[in-house]
């Protein structure tokens, strides 16, 4: 058997020769299934459907989204799944991981298994472009006071979906059908991984001096009714002050993340803001002073990455973002390091639109992990894997991959946001992470060097970082 006839055959309508078209298939076949494949368009194809062959076997799949969304001159106006949705019982019929009825973004609930065809009503392309894009952003209202998306807005809120990577799931279904039917096929089985990053917005906690520490011993009394709470921030602030000993620093928590990355075999990146005329939301210190250059020494030494941090009105400033990166690479190179350290980040806040991707892409960054929901854990883009990014305005695909963010110390505790307490936010972490390495994801986890306050943030961190051979 030649190489070519091995290959996988995707017949269209040459209607859908676009390049949103080309993207989505490159994403899914070969990005996420690791397949080689041929495209054939004819005028003869039906165009309700994607066609995949080989040899005298074929996998019909709905392709009712790209129908509605292209046409000759462009793209049509707002395509949104209608709701509620349908959903498909798979059952034990293809060995697929996620155990329970599917949701159907787009299409119908229709599985049909026979010897040499199925036939698939899930608009798998699709569904997958419209969440890889954010198309919804886009269509939809629905900002909060940062200009983020909120997942009240959101599809996935109001079906209950963020919890699950219903991209991943999708193409889970189409790999287990191509392997029923082409067992010989080899699809991706790349092992998940636990990235963990830490946003720097405040270098060290420098709160303990002057005024501040009058008011901590105030509160300490007051609020608090503690005299070992009011002698432990004497001492500290003494400490910090007075002998200049960042040990008690409880921002100061990088060696400790290090450590604990370190004995847990897990990657570690520390993304650093470097916006000179800095605003106060920005945090607390200047990317050029000794003590960060010092601390970025520090971590490259041990082997971890450094990236960006995007300040707060860089997202959609192609010009801030320049300069804030170079401004970084100034400081990577006075610490004898080369600038193609600098691999990406996310920006402050995980504040994003279709700007910020363009904008991170313009800027050679290589990867943004930007995209989570700050109000809530999960799966924004509907995939734990990483993907590049189509610009559904320009309609083009960019260099920039785009590396979900899956959880956030800060939606799981804050009060704002999910407020939870230690104890129930961990099955939720702990859930997210095995739905990651299971369709071989990554588990992108965002802990803040700032939020080391009790010994239950600690104990927290550990638990969900903790490697249980599943890698
Ligand atoms: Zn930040």
């Amino acid at each position: 058997m030649n190489y070519n006839s091995q290959k996988l055959v995707v017949c269209l309508h040459e209607l859908y020769d676009t390049p949103e078209i080309h993207y989505i298939l490159e994403q899914v076949l070969s990005g996420f299934l690791e397949l080689k494949y041929e495209i054939f368009f004819s005028k003869e194809a039906n165009d309700d459907i994607i066609l995949l062959k080989r040899e005298d076997k074929f996998i019909q799949i709905d392709f009712s989204f790209f129908k509605n969304y292209i046409r000759e001159d462009g793209i049509k106006g707002k395509i949104l799944p209608s709701t509620p949705l349908g959903k498909l019982s798979v059952g034990t019929k293809l060995n697929i991981l996620h155990k329970y009825d599917i949701p159907i973004l787009f299409g119908e609930p229709v599985l049909h298994i026979s010897i040499d065809s199925i036939l698939i009503g899930i608009d798998v392309f699709g569904s997958a472009f419209f969440m890889l894009t954010r198309l919804e952003e886009i269509y939809k209202s629905g900002r909060d006071e940062h200009d983020r998306f909120s997942l009240k807005s959101s599809i996935l809120s109001e079906e209950n979906l963020v919890e699950y990577p219903i991209v991943d799931i999708y193409v889970d279904l189409l790999g287990k059908a191509i392997l029923k039917l082409w067992p010989d096929k080899m699809i991706s089985s790349k092992p998940g991984r636990l990235l963990v990053s830490c946003d720097v917005d405040f270098l060290y906690e420098y709160n303990l001096r002057g005024l501040k520490v009058l008011k901590r011993l105030a509160r300490n009394i007051l609020l608090d009714r503690s005299l070992y709470k009011f002698i432990e921030t004497l001492k500290r602030s003494f400490a910090i002050n007075i002998l200049g000993n960042l040990k008690y620093d409880s921002y100061n928590s990088y060696d400790y993340l290090m450590r604990s990355c370190e004995k847990e075999k897990v990657d570690l990146a520390f993304y650093f803001i470097a916006r000179n005329k800095k605003e106060k939301i920005d945090g607390n210190y200047d990317i050029s002073s000794p003590d960060v250059l010092r601390l970025i020494q520090r971590i490259f030494k041990r082997g971890h990455e450094i990236g960006l941090h995007g300040s707060y009105y860089s997202y959609d400033n192609f010009f801030e973002l320049e300069q804030e990166k170079q401004l970084l690479v100034n400081v990577l190179e006075k610490s004898g390091l080369s600038q193609d350290v600098l691999k990406g980040g996310r920006q402050h806040y995980l504040r994003w639109n279709n700007e910020t991707s363009l904008i991170w892409d313009k800027n050679g960054l290589i990867y943004d992990s930007t995209l989570g929901f700050a109000e809530h854990v999960g799966f924004r883009c509907g995939t734990s894997k990483e993907y590049n990014f189509f610009d559904v305005i320009n309609r083009k695909q960019l260099n920039i991959v785009i590396r979900p963010l899956i959880c956030m110390e800060v939606s799981l505790l804050d009060k704002k946001y999910m407020n939870l307490d230690h104890k129930h936010a961990f099955p939720i972490a702990s859930n997210l992470k095995k739905r990651c390495l299971d369709y071989g994801g990554n588990f992108t986890l965002l802990w803040h060097n700032s939020s080391f306050n009790h010994k239950e943030d600690y104990e927290l961190f550990e638990k969900i970082i903790k490697n249980e051979g599943k890698r």
